[in-house]
């Protein structure tokens, strides 16, 4: 029986503490390979290459310093060569980044690979709507793609502190696979067959978490971030509707939906520096650089990616939460006008 190989793609805050977990599950299943690959955009730190420092110390030491890797994780600078003979591709880059690292692959991974996509957020597509991340990577790699999304603040993963995820995969012979490798005691992981819905939950609370910041920077109390946190969800649930029709209600109760919001809108790197952009009137793209160290924010290129489908579509009146965050992200709308702009919500007519 041959071992399944596994890459992961990315090497980022999630993506340095899901190889954690990835890298001593394949060690101990035994039909996994103990050996994955770690593709880490090449970078130097103090004059040494990221990768190098990485395998020797087994630390991302720029991206999630003071957790250990398993040393059977090993970095590798080449995306094709990282990728090359793995049968699942674990894909966790900002999501900017991922139709460059598709074409990059394309025919130099093994046809019968599966993919499972860690990334939140969309792509514009033509003719005017947008693109789901795995269906990017399934229609450039020709390879099937499951999602997972949940309530998982990579440095509380990291410090192995109990969680729950969502994993979406609708092929039922994928699915064991897929969670053998991810579940852990203090991980667990709830698979459900709405991969669609579960991945639009992950890309949609960011735009959610932008607008949670915008109060938290306006001094608004808890009860604002609440209606916030509700009506982003109220928005998220009609998107759902409209745009995917067929999914199901009770995927936005899983980790990936109601969760998710609720520590992205409390912990998350979309809020915090939503919050920063009020009270400093500083720029977003700014502020990204100066408070992340390199890593980077969904939130508002997601809420860029969303408007261009409402206003195509002449709804962004429909969603005026998210056309709210997309305003005041671009210098449109002051911060002070957000409440405003959610005050009549068509929740509330
Ligand atoms: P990150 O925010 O730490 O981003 C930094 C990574 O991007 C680094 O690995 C860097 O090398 C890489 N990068 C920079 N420029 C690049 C380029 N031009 N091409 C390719 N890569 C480049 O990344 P992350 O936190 O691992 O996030 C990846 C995805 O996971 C995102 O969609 C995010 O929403 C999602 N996610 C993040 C968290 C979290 O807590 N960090 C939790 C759940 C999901
Ligand atoms: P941020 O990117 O806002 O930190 O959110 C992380 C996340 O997706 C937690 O599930
Ligand atoms: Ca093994």
């Amino acid at each position: 029986q041959p071992k399944n190989k596994v890459c992961i793609v990315g090497s980022g805050n999630w993506g340095s503490a899901i190889a954690k977990i990835v890298g001593r599950n394949a060690a101990s299943l035994s039909n996994f390979e103990d050996r994955v690959t770690m593709w880490v955009y090449e970078e130097i730190i103090e004059g040494k290459k990221l990768t190098e420092i990485i395998n020797e110390t087994h630390e991302n030491v720029k991206y999630l310093p003071g957790h250990k890797l398993p040393s059977n994780v090993v970095a590798v600078p080449d995306v094709v060569e990282a990728a090359k003979d793995a049968d699942l591709l674990i894909f966790v880059v900002p999501h900017q980044f991922v139709r460059t690292i598709c074409s990059t692959l394309l025919g130099k991974i093994k046809p019968t690979a599966a993919a499972l996509s860690l990334i939140k957020g969309f792509d514009i597509a033509e003719g005017g709507g947008i693109d789901l991340i795995s269906h990017i990577i399934t229609r450039c790699l020709k390879i099937p793609c499951a999602v997972l999304m949940g309530a998982n603040i990579a440095s509380e993963v990291a410090e192995e502190k109990f969680c729950e995820t969502t994993i979406g995969c609708r092929d039922v012979m994928l699915a064991p696979l897929m969670r053998d490798i991810i579940q852990t005691d203090y991980f667990r992981v709830v698979v459900v067959d709405d991969e669609d819905a579960v991945e639009i939950c992950g890309a949609l609370k960011n735009i959610v978490a932008v607008g949670a910041g915008f109060v938290d920077g306006l001094g608004y109390g808890d009860n604002t971030k609440a209606a916030v946190i509700r009506l982003g969800l109220m928005e998220m649930i009609k998107f759902v509707d409209v745009f995917y029709p067929g999914s199901k209600l009770s995927t936005f109760f899983e980790s990936c939906g109601v969760a998710d919001l609720i520590t992205t809108c409390y912990g998350g790197r979309n809020r915090r520096v939503a919050e920063a952009f009020v009270k400093t009137g500083r720029s977003i793209k700014e502020l990204e650089d100066e408070m992340l160290n390199g890593q980077k924010l969904q939130g508002p290129i997601t809420a860029e990616e969303v408007n261009h489908m409402l206003a195509n579509k002449n709804m962004e009146n429909k969603f005026p939460l998210f056309t709210a965050v997309f305003r005041i992200c671009r210098g449109e709308l002051k911060p002070n006008d957000f409440i405003d702009c959610i005050r009549s919500h068509p929740e509330h007519m």
